[in-house]
């Protein structure tokens, strides 16, 4: 393979083109950037010496030669200089590519990741303006020559063809279309991507996002050649898996959205965006931002300051509220938290504010909400309503910022009585605090089907039009309204037909929702009487009647890490006593299993000062943090050990590692116990207690950690990013971090393996448990217990009652030998 050096000026910029090209090649080819000189009042210029070392660095690995790409000027005579240098042998192998930096080692690269020569990749790098020349062409009249067009390829003879319709927001944008690339570029085969007239080379990143592939549009994908049909398959498998992009950008349903309208009869139309029926009052919510005055101020550095500190605070409020919402309601509904993050990181955003407080000498508070307003205005004025309803996220985001900066708190939504809530647009924020029990339904003004408001809403089973424009505006406090979101359909002030007909109709939906809730509650027995404990998984106690509705025979994971978030001191042994009861009360006798508090890692929490580590993942979290704090962690066990006396509760410890780990915490826990005796309390004499196995050394000594506790329970969730040593947050090795990948499946059958050699329960709690295609798999691999969100749990059910363990256990036994995620993921229909 060959390999790429990057030359530049600065050496800032030789860095960012390097982090571009790593994340479309995924660290596929071995590249070096190098820029700027050794001399720190003047740091822009070339060095030979460095280009000359980048160069015999890269040669070490790259075996098939190297591309120079360079910035202007005398970049390129320090390349060729660093050339006259350079042992004649690797000399030899080097060739000066002409083709603009950016651009051109963007399509390099992804020629190099598919095994392409240096003068196929320096070739594919020249040509690597067309995509701007031809998508820029209706403003600057350039046009491409006709050696530059895509070609139309003819149709060959014993060609193997399919359609793919693009479901990704962006299209084909740069890293899918680089994953085509890279992925159609490991066959022999011709591959040709077709959209409408033109044609396109698979094979060449600037012919296929030459096509400019939009979301929605349909590509049609031939192959002929010795491995046409592999090709083929390899390809759809990766229009199936997104082409390599998370869920979040990808359309969640793709739907119509259809133009509000006010008909003469009164209805309004908008989107139908969550289905269900409802009738009721009206409480119509303004989205109210704090109010602000323009003020002059003295110390304008001193104000951009306190601009960044409330940005950089809103930001870290943000985070929290992604990893909350993920674990609630799942990833998709959580992404609107990043989308936000995005946006408050904006550079420009700032800038424009601070350049406002120091050249007016006005407060953080006015400048942040003129430029905030401003933005929204222009998102607003857009033709395109996916973009106007962005409009909201930037008031719902920049929102943020101005309450820490006025310390005015967000008003939030109280319902007083059952309601239809009519908004504006809802923020993330609004729905994710909502008293589902008193919500009927939700109107809004703006936004689709994917905006956020109806993504929640649907998470939430609440029926909703979305979109229903300017018209709700007549919708005043206590109006009483029908909603119809199958239809789309609102009735202002409707007279009785219309109330009694929507209301039977409600009646009739709610029945049919009883009815799916039923079916969560029958037991999950396979087709040969297995039963396997199908349970829930929650934060908060309030969570336990929710699963409980959604057929939970228990809870498998109480994360408690929730009670100790969002407040500025740890819960007392009394809160914490009340939590668990009530949790464990609301769960009527079923187990209820309490993790003990797994913070570090990725939940830190301020009050607790959780340390700064470079490898936090790696470091002091979940029992290894609690056991340097003892006094945090007898508060907790105090409150467990008193709780599980009188309730179904066991006891569970995160990230045990090893077995002299677990014999100090169950040490710890005895001593909380003795302690507790010599109160004179009544303790029971044993809880069920177990540990998570997420830590690949706790597999490999799955035997010996099963002699001294009770149960495991798998925790896919880490078990995957420490087996595939692949950040679980980290979107660019999301690849990798996947948990179906077999490795981590002989992880889980070793621990399976290990709990009925010692004869313990052995149940999973990370998210694979509550992915219904691979219900027979976890059954075949020995599980005995799955536990999961709410909303999954019927699907998880109904899975297992139509199965036989037999086949079960045949599919665990295909999928251990399976060779990739990929092969096992097609065992699972
Ligand atoms: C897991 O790691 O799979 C798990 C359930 O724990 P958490 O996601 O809370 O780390
Ligand atoms: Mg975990």
């Amino acid at each position: 393979m060959i390999g790429i050096v990057i030359v530049s000026h600065s050496q800032k910029l030789a860095e960012g083109v390097l982090e571009l090209a790593s994340q479309m090649v995924q660290g596929s080819v071995v590249i070096k950037a190098t820029g700027g000189i050794d001399d720190p009042d003047n740091p822009i210029g070339t060095d030979p010496m460095k280009v000359m070392e980048a160069i015999e660095s890269v040669a070490a690995s790259a075996k098939d030669g190297v591309l120079v790409l360079m910035d202007l000027g005398s970049a390129l005579m320090s390349a060729e200089t660093a050339l006259d240098f350079l042992p004649d042998e690797i000399r030899e192998k080097v060739l000066l590519c002409s083709a603009p930096i950016v651009e051109g080692t963007m399509a390099a690269a992804v020629q190099a990741s598919v095994g392409a020569s240096l003068q196929e990749a320096s070739a594919e790098a020249a040509t690597a303006l067309d995509v701007k020349i031809q998508q820029l062409a209706p403003i600057t009249g350039e046009t491409l020559t006709t050696r530059d067009c895509v070609p139309e390829i003819e149709p060959s003879e014993n060609e193997l063809s399919t359609e793919l319709v693009i479901i990704n927001k962006m299209g084909l944008h740069a890293r899918p279309a680089a994953n085509l690339v890279s992925t159609a570029g490991k066959f022999k085969s011709s591959i040709k991507v077709r959209k409408g007239e033109k044609t396109a080379s698979a094979k060449s990143i600037n012919q296929v996002a030459l096509l400019s592939v939009k979301n929605g549009d349909t590509i049609e994908i031939t192959a002929s050649g010795p491995d046409a049909q592999e090709a083929l398959e390899a390809l759809i498998k990766l229009h199936a898996d997104n082409f390599g992009e998370r869920d979040e950008d990808v359309t969640e349903i793709v739907q119509e959205t259809r133009p509000s309208v006010q008909h003469t009869d009164g209805t309004i139309c908008g989107a139908p965006a969550s289905a269900g029926y409802a009738v009721g009052v009206a409480y119509v919510h303004q989205a109210s931002l704090p109010d602000v005055e323009r003020t002059t101020v003295t110390d304008s550095a001193a104000e951009i300051k306190r601009l960044d500190q409330a940005i950089s605070s809103a930001l870290s409020d943000l985070k929290q509220l992604q990893l909350e919402t993920e674990k609630t309601a799942g990833k998709s509904s959580a992404a609107i938290f990043k989308v936000h993050a995005l946006i408050l990181s904006d550079q420009d955003m700032r800038d424009k504010a601070a350049s406002a407080i120091s050249e007016q000498n006005i407060n953080a508070d006015f400048a942040w909400f003129e430029v905030m307003d401003s933005m929204a205005a222009d998102f607003r004025s857009l033709d395109d309503p996916y973009m106007q309803a962005r409009a909201a996220d930037v008031i719902d985001c920049g929102g943020r910022v101005l309450r820490i900066l006025t310390g005015v708190t967000e008003q939030a939504i109280h319902l007083k009585e059952e309601s239809i809530i009519v908004a504006e647009d809802l923020s993330p924020s609004d729905v994710a605090g909502l008293d589902l029990k008193k919500v009927l339904g939700v109107i809004t003004a703006i936004g689709g089907i994917t905006s956020h408001a109806a993504i929640l809403s649907r998470s939430m089973g609440i029926p909703a039009v979305i979109g229903a424009g300017e018209s709700i505006q007549q919708i005043t406090n206590g109006k009483i309204i029908a909603l119809d979101g199958f239809e789309g359909k609102v009735w202002i002030d409707p007279d009785q037909s219309v109330k009694d007909e929507t209301a039977k109709k409600r009646a009739t939906w709610l029945a049919e929702c009883e009815e799916a809730k039923t079916k969560g509650a029958a037991p999950a027995k396979t087709l040969d009487g297995t039963e396997i404990m199908v349970m829930g998984n929650i934060g908060i106690p309030s969570d336990a009647p929710r699963v409980l509705e959604y057929g939970a025979e228990g809870v498998g994971l109480f994360r408690t890490e929730f009670l100790f978030q969002d407040r500025t001191a740890a819960p007392d042994e009394e809160e914490q006593f009340a939590a668990y009861v009530e949790a464990a009360k609301a769960m009527q006798d079923r187990p209820v299993i309490i993790r003990t508090l797994d913070i570090g890692g990725d939940k830190p929490v301020k009050y607790l000062d959780t340390p700064k580590e470079d490898n936090p993942f790696l470091g002091e979290r979940g029992v290894r943090f609690c056991m340097a704090r003892p006094e945090l962690f007898r508060t907790q066990l105090r409150a467990l050990l008193r709780a599980a006396t009188t309730e179904n509760i066991w006891i569970m410890y995160p990230m045990i590692s090893d077995v002299d780990e677990l014999t100090s915490v169950l040490d710890f826990q005895a001593k909380v116990r003795d302690e507790l005796i010599s109160e004179g309390l009544t303790i029971a004499d044993k809880v069920k207690t177990g540990i998570m196995i997420e830590v690949p050394s706790a597999v490999a000594m799955a035997d010996k950690l099963a002699a001294i506790c009770d149960f495991f329970s798998i925790g896919t969730n880490d078990l995957t990013q420490y087996v595939m040593a692949a950040d679980r947050g980290n979107g660019s090795v999301s690849k990798l971090c996947d948990n179906l990948n077999p490795a981590v499946l002989r992880m889980v059958a070793m621990t399976c393996n290990a709990a009925k050699a010692a004869g313990i329960e052995v149940g999973m709690c990370g998210e694979l448990a509550g992915n219904s295609k691979a219900a027979p798999l976890l059954l075949g691999l020995g599980l005995d217990e799955l536990s999961m969100n709410g909303p999954a749990i019927p699907s998880v059910k109904e899975a297992i009652r139509n199965v036989h363990m037999n086949d079960c256990r045949a599919l665990a036994e295909k999928a251990l030998t399976a060779k990739s995620s990929d092969e096992v993921k097609a065992l699972l229909v």
